[in-house]
């Protein structure tokens, strides 16, 4: 365990907006969590951070403490821990290997590890810079795949019951959702077990290699993002919508809504102008307002809002 006082949170989101934490812990391996207990005595809130591939971070000093579960990134030798193959179970659509990855596991990392032994089901998180325990978290997908369907089981972390393993009865999982069913102030997801589908050879990568090809023409990948900024309504197009009431390329300060792709809020990193939450905060509030008053449908956010504001 390591412990960072107030660190800067820009630099560990794929947005790079964001003030200071109280401290960062870093969480080497689940028995830390054991201490968090002791660490966390009288800190206040708490916030779990992967990635920080879908996060929109306040600006100042913000009053939470900020957890890093590491857990299965890196081996003892130093370079990406791999994920551990546990066996092997039938499927309606044929055999299936079993694998463990921790949460801290970098989900290109993930996908090109299975993609490179055949093993389906992950490809259409090509592209998504996060970590496994964010992708649970989100369960994120696209292109027809989501992460909660392949999850078996998942280790987790609560400050209420500690260290212990659920089955699928103890999350709920729906379109960018996901929580578990037990009481929790918060928890950490540890490592999870996935099943993944026996593919053709060379198949999984092609998939993968398809799906990246599709999201780099309709997706500004290589600007500063933290991927969709709104959920899609059921059977309808954020883009779309924000499209149609005019939100394309809108831009206040450093912050714009990509003319490639409306859903996606960009970061212009090289404009001279300081990237502020605020502007981001309050282009999501015009589109919004501006979808609403267009189509009388009203936007949720898909990005995780980290407010400086305990209210
Ligand atoms: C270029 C780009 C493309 C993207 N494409 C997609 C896409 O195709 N599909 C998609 O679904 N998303 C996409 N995203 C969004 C994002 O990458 C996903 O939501 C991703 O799963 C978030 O993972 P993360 O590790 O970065 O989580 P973070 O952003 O760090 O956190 C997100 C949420 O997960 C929680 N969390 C993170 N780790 C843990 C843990 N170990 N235990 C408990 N809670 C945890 C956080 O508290 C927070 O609530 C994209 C983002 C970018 C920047």
């Amino acid at each position: 365990m390591k412990i960072i006082d107030r660190p800067a949170l820009a630099p560990l989101t794929t947005l790079g907006l964001g003030g200071r934490a109280l401290a960062e812990i870093r969480l080497d391996s689940p028995e830390d969590c054991l201490h968090l207990d002791d660490v966390l005595a009288g800190c206040g809130d708490v916030r779990v951070l992967g990635g920080g591939s879908n996060l929109l971070v306040h600006d100042g000093d913000l009053p939470f403490v900020v957890l890093r579960p590491l857990f299965g990134a890196k081996s003892p030798c130093g370079g990406a821990a791999e994920p551990e193959i546990l066996g092997e179970e039938d499927g309606p659509d044929g055999r299936r290997t079993l694998i463990r990855a921790g949460a801290g596991m970098r989900v290109p990392h993930l996908l090109a590890w299975s993609a490179a032994r055949d093993l389906a089901g992950l490809e259409g998180l090509v592209g998504v810079p996060g970590r496994v325990g964010g992708a649970v978290a989100m369960n994120a997908g696209a292109y027809g795949c989501s992460t909660a369907p392949l999850m078996r089981s998942l280790d987790v972390f609560t400050p209420e019951r500690g260290l212990h393993t659920l089955t699928p009865e103890g999350w709920k999982a729906a379109y960018r959702h996901f929580s578990l069913v037990e009481d929790c102030a918060w928890y950490i997801s540890v490592s999870v077990v996935l099943s993944l589908r026996r593919a053709a050879p060379g198949s999984v990568r092609a998939a993968a290699r398809e799906n990246f090809l599709r999201k780099k023409s309709v997706q500004p990948v290589h600007e500063r993002t933290a991927g969709c900024v709104f959920k899609n309504p059921e059977g309808l197009s954020a883009g779309k919508l924000l499209d149609e009431a005019g939100m394309k390329g809108r831009r206040l300060g450093a912050m714009y809504f990509s003319p490639m792709h409306a859903n996606f809020l960009v970061h212009d990193m090289k404009c001279g102008l300081p990237g502020r939450c605020d502007d981001a905060l309050a282009l999501i509030r015009e589109a919004q307002k501006a979808v609403f008053e267009h189509s009388g449908i009203r936007l949720s956010m898909e990005v995780k809002e980290w407010s400086s504001c305990l209210c």
